[in-house]
């Protein structure tokens, strides 16, 4: 069922490793076939040098294992919480890149200082409030996925295509599968130039909100006139 969806995950998976994102195991991606309802995800703990497609788990979106022989990656229930709450999305990726987890546990979101960061998040990186104890104790998987569904009450996830749960570490999302692993890339990139920009100068301010407008809506939505017509 869905191989050419297993081969496509179990690639992005490894393009984590590939682009640095992911240390030892921790990471996961996964994606939805929206015609099925069908979410296809990593296996949770396999070493990444041994993955192969016939390791990814297919689940139904209440987290049933439909196909596969392996426990999917612990982090599920927040991977199906963020598509059931995101229609749009097609693909959630979850690492712990170094830059992003540290704004993360530093409890910052990442300031939009620059058109390299207005060019994919139409503002600052969100980031969540902390899990109280009681959501640590009652799901916490599900718990991560609800509160970031919380964080984008009134924000457009496709507009600010990836979270630093504080405390914790980035996911992030796209359409595609491609696309979520791009944002990926470019969330840490972001969180790495903010870290910088900010140890040269401290005061440094986010970018003028005319520039940021200028960049992210040349390049999204119903004005946008970045690249080439498709
Ligand atoms: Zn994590």
């Amino acid at each position: 069922m869905l191989e050419w969806l297993k081969t496509d995950v179990c690639a992005m998976n490894l393009a984590l490793v590939e682009e640095g994102l992911v240390t030892q195991t921790w990471g996961n991606a996964s994606a939805i076939d929206r015609d099925t309802g069908r979410i296809v995800i990593k296996p949770s703990g396999v070493p990444y040098n041994d993955m192969l497609p016939e390791h990814m788990v297919i689940t139904d979106l209440n987290g049933a294992v439909v196909e596969g022989d392996l426990k999917p990656s612990v982090d599920l229930p927040a991977h199906l919480v963020l598509y059931a709450s995101f229609p749009a999305l097609g693909a959630v990726v979850h690492t712990h890149s170094h830059f992003a987890t540290c704004f993360a546990q530093a409890r910052r979101a990442v300031p939009c200082l620059g058109t390299t960061h207005a060019d994919y998040f139409h503002g600052e990186v969100p980031i969540t409030d902390a899990l109280t104890a009681e959501e640590v104790a009652d799901g916490y998987e599900n718990s991560i996925g609800k509160v970031i569904v919380r964080r984008f009450a009134g924000l457009d996830p496709l507009a600010f295509p990836g979270v630093l749960c504080a405390g914790h570490a980035p996911f992030a999302w796209g359409r595609g599968l491609m696309q979520a692993v791009e944002n990926a890339v470019v969330l840490e990139e972001l969180a790495r130039m903010a870290f910088h920009t900010l140890m040269i100068n401290p005061a440094a301010a986010p970018l003028e909100s005319y520039l940021l407008d200028k960049h992210f809506l040349r390049k999204h939505g119903q004005s946008a006139y970045y690249g080439q017509k498709g």
